[in-house]
């Protein structure tokens, strides 16, 4: 497979994840050829690493929101938060830990802002499950918290509807 299979710009990342849209393994089509953006990055060893380990990775991506702005990705495929086994899951948060850890060291940055989509409905750009670990500064002129409200309703109290379904062991 060669390098210009695994596109990585943001409005490729965006088509790939609109092809893939629905699909839960999509790590090889039926052509052969790797149709994962992030598994693309592993197999092809393309990316900017910063970190690389045999169960978790991560790299900067081409367009950073921040000096410094990383990506913590499993090296397997995994589409979202919902299919991830808790152990690979445990290890993802573990690196996105130390990586924030080190934005401090090593960027001195003052905190970290870590963000994540999972599932329809998320703005998830890439289904292969990421968290987005950003170095913050106070002086860093821009933020990253939403400034909207979801325009959601529902009908009944949904913290009692989750109490409830939580209590009885249900996941969903
Ligand atoms: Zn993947």
């Amino acid at each position: 497979m060669a390098l210009r299979d695994c596109p990585v710009t943001p409005k490729s990342c965006v088509i790939r994840a609109k092809e893939l849209a629905g699909e839960r393994r999509p790590v090889l089509a039926a052509s052969g050829r790797m149709t994962c953006v992030f598994c693309c990055l592993i197999s092809e060893n393309s990316a900017r690493w910063i970190f690389r380990g045999p169960t978790v990775a991560a790299f900067a991506p081409l367009d950073p929101l921040a000096p410094g702005h990383a990506l913590v990705i499993p090296t397997s495929h995994y589409a979202d938060i919902f299919d991830t086994p808790p152990e690979v899951l445990a290890e993802t948060m573990a690196l996105v830990q130390r990586l924030s850890g080190t934005m401090r060291t090593a960027l001195k940055a003052g905190g970290v802002n870590i963000l994540s989509a999972s599932g329809p409905g998320s703005e998830q750009s890439v289904p292969h499950l990421h968290f987005h670990v950003v170095p913050r500064w106070a002086d860093d002129g821009f933020s990253t918290w939403p400034t909207e409200q979801s325009q959601r309703r529902m009908a009944g109290d949904p913290v009692i509807q989750l109490a409830n379904a939580m209590a009885a062991g249900h996941a969903a």
